[in-house]
């Protein structure tokens, strides 16, 4: 099997695993940069992500511009990932969604922050994307444009996520796998927030301690969650050697 087929079969993976642990429902989208082609990427046509399949997989520009086989309407919100593709050289898998616990901290000034040393990889620092700032107040709320894509870029920056007012987020990762892992421990920090929110006063996580958490995280993590959540969406597991770099921890330090 090609490295091209291999990333293919992990997006659609990916896609499934996100719906399962809801993240996505219908709706909400995951794309990976192309692996020998930086300025394109590869994204399902637009089909719920608990159905789609490979040959649904569809290559675009990072101005959204489909190249080559076209089995279908791609989403109207690709730009989104082009944008920040384009703005981040870094990142290499993008996860937009409007996943439900996540929505309340984009329109209430709540802020978001971890609680959890599990969910550390969503930072410390979340900006909430307003489409009204730049887009005025007659939008549908989607980014449907390059234009619309870059401002949302700008507003996430450096970081791992930046939430959208009124819509949902958008996370980037290293990696399918990272980027997975990310949207899944967001949502449900966003669910757990939301519960202690009720209980009373809420000690976030410390900068140090976030930070920490980051900087111990290895593949190891990753693949210990990949694994798990390929067996519940009943797909094949392939398991990924992770060049951890200098500075990872070679043990698991989510315990
Ligand atoms: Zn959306």
């Amino acid at each position: 099997m090609t490295d091209l087929a291999q990333l293919k079969e992990e997006l659609v993976t990916a896609n499934r695993i996100l719906a399962h642990h809801h993240v996505v429902d219908s709706f909400g989208h995951i794309s990976v940069r192309h692996p020998t082609i930086p300025g394109h990427f590869l994204m399902s046509r637009a089909r719920a992500p608990g159905v789609l399949v490979e040959e649904d997989i569809m290559e675009f520009t990072l101005e959204g511009k489909i190249v080559g086989a076209e089995p279908g309407k791609p989403y109207s919100e690709r730009f989104i990932h082009g944008a920040i593709l384009e703005a981040r050289p870094d990142a290499m898998c993008v996860v937009h969604n409007h996943s439900p616990n996540v929505v309340p901290f984009t329109v209430t000034g709540r802020k978001m922050r971890p609680i959890m040393h599990m969910c550390a990889p969503i930072g410390t620092d979340i900006p909430n994307w307003d489409i009204a700032h730049k887009f005025g107040y007659e939008t549908n709320l989607l980014v449907t444009n390059m234009e619309m894509g870059r401002d949302l870029a700008k507003t996430l920056g450096h970081r791992t996520v930046s939430l959208m007012r009124g819509h949902g987020s958008v996370v980037v990762g290293r990696s399918i796998r990272e980027t997975v892992f990310t949207s899944i421990y967001m949502e449900a920090n966003a669910e757990m927030l939301i519960k202690a929110l009720q209980m009373g006063e809420v000690e976030y996580m410390h900068d140090g301690e976030v930070a920490a958490n980051t900087r111990g995280r290895a593949g190891f993590t990753w693949e210990r969650g990949w694994e798990n959540w390929c067996r519940e969406v009943s797909r094949k597991y392939v398991a990924q050697t992770w060049d951890m770099g200098p500075g990872f921890s070679k043990t698991d330090p989510a315990g």
